[in-house]
């Protein structure tokens, strides 16, 4: 559902879709304004087909649900307009997975951390990506964004940052967006990974992979295959984990595209004896 609110005010029009995201959406804003600025985030806005510019507010997972104003910030940085925004409670399920004692010692390569947090907080002023997004593999979906994370019946405190989905080894992993590969490189934790700048603070990243097909620096267009499948790194079976970010913020994928979950497995009958 698409929810629209235009604030006329004597500077020009202020927008944001949707106005009662859920933690983990974007917020798609426009408005004759340099910035804008929600609960002590702020995100540049770029130029636009009109006057207005436009740009991506991200609701991190943990923001807390309720009433913010969305700000809308001038040259001179002040507030030039507002919308009001309602974070949602998102409901996310939790889910336990079983790790083995080789992938618990798994350690990051030299380097991997750094890597990834500053590939994720690219932001370039070129706009790459168009919507809709496509999906990278035709595969169901293992496990949604936003899932509370335990180990072995332990909880992590973490979340699922990303979306899983099935996927043999060696089937073609292609970029939802056009861009530029930041990315492509082997990595202990991540395992094989692409990285892909979208520009104006959008971001993805394609993990596990068996193989890479893209070279860091390249543009790639949209569908382009960036690489294989695999359970390379921090993974217990062949699958596609992807990843969105908007502002360096992790982004719920299913926000953009669509994805059917997995059927649940089917629990063999116990034979008679
Ligand atoms: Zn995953």
């Amino acid at each position: 559902m698409f929810v629209l609110v235009l604030a006329s005010t004597a500077a020009g029009a202020y927008t944001a879709n949707p106005v009662a995201p859920r933690c983990g959406d974007v917020i798609h804003v426009s408005g004759e304004a340099v910035a804008v600025r929600m609960n002590g985030r702020t995100v540049p806005l770029f130029a636009g087909s009109g006057p207005a510019r436009v740009g991506l507010m991200p609701v991190p997972l943990e923001e807390k649900p309720g009433k913010y104003p969305l700000e809308f910030l001038g040259t001179d940085g002040r507030v030039a307009g507002a919308v009001e925004i309602t974070v949602r409670e998102p409901h996310y399920p939790k889910q336990n997975i079983v790790i083995g004692k080789e992938k618990k010692e798994l350690r990051p390569s030299p380097g991997e951390t750094e890597t990834v947090r500053a590939f994720r907080e690219t932001v370039s002023a070129t706009r790459y990506w168009e919507e809709p997004l496509v999906l990278p593999v035709r595969g169901c979906m293992t496990s949604p964004f936003g899932v509370a994370r335990l180990h072995n019946g332990q909880p992590t405190g973490s979340y699922h940052r990303g979306i899983d989905q099935r996927g043999a080894t060696g089937t073609p992993v292609r970029a939802t967006a056009a861009g530029i590969v930041k990315i492509a490189r082997m990595f202990n934790l991540h395992g094989g990974t692409i990285g892909i700048d979208h520009g104006q603070g959008l971001t993805s990243m394609y993990l596990h992979l068996s193989r890479l097909a893209a070279e860091e620096g390249a543009r790639v267009e949209k569908g382009a295959v960036v690489g294989y499948v695999g359970t390379t790194g921090f993974s217990t079976a062949p699958h596609l984990h992807w990843a969105l970010y908007a502002h360096g913020v992790s982004v719920s994928p299913l926000q953009w595209v669509q994805l059917k979950p997995c059927a649940a497995p089917v629990r063999a009958k116990k034979k008679k004896r």
